[in-house]
């Protein structure tokens, strides 16, 4: 009888274990020489490689279980420092663990994956590939091969897509814009936080989305972000144009500017700084003025060149002397110092402007356009707004009466945005609740009827595994988590004969803990979220099922960590 996943003990790394090693392509593992070659190594083989891998996984599944869904709760992570964070977002618990073991930062690395893809979706992701590892490792005691298995796992991830396609739903404009951001924030923050954040993340998107011929697209890069500490999180909004925490360099500078021109250097106009010590003797008080005179003519002549391009505002990304800044005021240009390399890029993108890496390559047509320019107090601090002439910058001001409240405010809001933008560019629609995990289900399982005995287990555990969701949905939610699932699978199976459409879209209500249709309850998700969390997860398990050898360098306990590690590499 095997042990059980859940009563091996945890997994650890051996002390001091480092990297695996890079085994050179010819490298013979199987040969007589073999206790020879391996001497420098730690090996776990065959299946007990595999049980610790699939423990791996299934202690990080554990770990952010219970933070799925609305009625998911918080983690209070405790840095070494004392720095107390409280989220329920899965991927930030798993980066703040401090985890080493290669499995287990397999799994981390396909969550943050499916957070950079879909901004969504992580804990499922992580939910799912841990549950396909356990419904793999039970086929394995049973002798199916896990290369089997790894098959039967691929065709029914190629299969789901096929299926996902089918039951998607076109999206209905605006609003189910706003209930897909809804979803995306479910469990995080309170209900009216909630809602006015994914009324600004839509707002934010709609702002930013371009019409193309045959498609939008929509960059949430666009979108910058402000803290103005005070306030409560529910005063955030959104302004369009860019807001900087910046003022003009000279009180004398005008401030608010209708459409003009607009200059960005990515450098400075600073006299000049050796960028090596040197040391230049002078012997008279006449050589060190001509020598200041030489260095106010350079900048002048500098400062020039900037003038005949004839903006109206200069943006810096370094410094600008005190000598340039009055030369600039008297020519009636407007100028910015010290703004930010991503600020620049923002600028660039919004007026249309090139980043000129100095005054001497700046060309007229390197000068972009702005449509208005301001500046105003806010919380006690200068903010400068510009609107470039694409009009699709845009900034939100996170208000919050702490860093920390205005982290996870912005953290939030990036995840709505995100959102958003897929299903502008993409406008189908899925419902959550863990109903399109039970259509997926109940279809492969409908379909692996028709393939061989063996892949049929594999794609029957698959079809299995997709059940965690609402299963875990049910748990976090006081529920019974199997009882709930049979009957929201029943709900599905007898509303299929009828009316099958809608059938998919009976899912989980938490709140109400019944099953209903998730359409009209308003819980959505986006189609690119459930194909990346499919592709993520089945990919982790596959590679992970496929692994029987498992190589630790050894480390030697006398050599403090990174000693040696040069000579090693050569
Ligand atoms: P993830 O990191 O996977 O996005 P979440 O904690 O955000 O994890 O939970 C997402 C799950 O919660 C999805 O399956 C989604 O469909 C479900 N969900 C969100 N809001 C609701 C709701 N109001 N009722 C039922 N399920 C919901
Ligand atoms: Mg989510």
């Amino acid at each position: 009888m095997h042990q059980p996943l859940e009563q091996r003990p945890p997994l650890k790394r051996s002390d001091g274990l480092k990297e695996k090693p890079q085994l050179p392509d010819s490298f013979d593992m199987s040969g007589p020489g073999q206790a020879n070659l391996l001497t420098n190594t730690d090996r776990v083989t065959g299946r007990e490689a595999l049980v610790q891998n699939i423990a791996a996984v299934s202690s990080l599944a554990g770990a952010v279980r219970s933070t799925l869904g609305p009625k998911g709760l918080d983690k209070m992570l405790v840095a070494d420092n004392g720095v107390i964070h409280v989220t329920n977002d899965g991927v930030t618990v798993l980066r703040r663990a401090k985890i080493d073991h290669p499995i287990a930062m397999m799994i981390i690395d396909s969550a943050s994956a499916q957070e950079m893809a879909a901004h969504d979706g992580t804990t499922s992701t992580v939910l799912l590939a841990g549950e396909m590892l356990q419904n793999a490792w039970e086929l394995i005691v049973k002798g199916i091969h896990p290369a089997t298995i790894a098959r039967g796992f691929i065709s029914a991830q190629q299969k789901a897509m096929e299926y996902l396609e089918q039951i998607s739903i076109v999206a209905d404009g605006p609003t189910d814009l706003e209930r897909m951001a809804r979803t995306a924030l479910c469990g995080k923050g309170e209900a009216a936080s909630q809602r006015i954040l994914a009324r600004l993340a839509c707002e934010a998107a709609r702002g930013i989305a371009v019409e193309h011929e045959d498609r939008t697209s929509c960059d949430p890069t666009w979108v910058k972000v402000l803290f103005d500490k005070g306030g409560s999180a529910m005063d955030s909004h959104l302004q369009y144009g860019l807001v900087l925490a910046k003022q003009a360099c000279h009180p004398d500078m005008a401030r608010d500017l209708d459409t003009g021109r607009i200059l960005l250097l990515d450098g400075g106009l600073e006299k000049r700084q050796p960028s090596i010590d040197a040391k230049i003797k002078l012997t008279s008080a006449a050589m060190i003025e001509a020598f200041k005179r030489q260095e106010s003519d350079m900048l002048a002549e500098r400062v020039d060149r900037v003038v005949n391009l004839h903006p109206d505002i200069l943006v810096c990304r370094d410094g600008i002397d005190d000598e340039a800044i009055r030369l600039l005021q008297r020519a009636g240009i407007t100028a910015y110092r010290r703004v930010e390399r991503p600020e620049m890029e923002l600028l660039s993108r919004s007026c249309a402007a090139t980043l000129c890496s100095s005054d001497k390559t700046a060309r007229s047509e390197d000068l972009g356009t702005f449509s208005s320019s301001a500046e105003a107090i806010r919380s006690g601090v200068v903010h400068w707004s510009i609107d470039g002439i694409s009009s699709k910058g845009m900034t939100l001001v996170v208000r919050g009466s702490s860093e920390e409240v205005m982290a996870e405010v912005e953290r939030s809001f990036s995840d709505a945005l995100g959102v958003c933008s897929l299903l502008l560019e993409d406008p189908r629609l899925l419902c959550g609740g863990g109903a399109t995990h039970i259509a997926l289900s109940r279809r492969l399982r409908d379909w692996s009827e028709g393939v061989g005995k063996r892949e049929q287990l594999a794609i029957l555990a698959y079809a299995a595994a997709l059940e965690v969701i609402p299963r875990v949905l049910a748990e976090n939610a006081g529920m019974d988590g199997i009882g709930t699932l049979l009957e929201l699978t029943a709900a599905q199976t007898i509303a299929a004969q009828d009316k099958p459409e809608s059938a998919d879209r009976l899912g989980l209500d938490v709140a109400r803990s019944t099953v209903s249709n998730m359409l009209e309850l308003g819980v959505v998700e986006s189609v690119a979220m459930h194909e990346q969390a499919l592709k993520a997860a089945t990919a982790a398990a596959v590679s992970i099922i496929r692994i029987d050898d498992v190589l630790w360098a050894k480390h030697d306990p006398t050599m403090p960590e990174g000693v040696g590690e040069e000579e090693d590499s050569d």
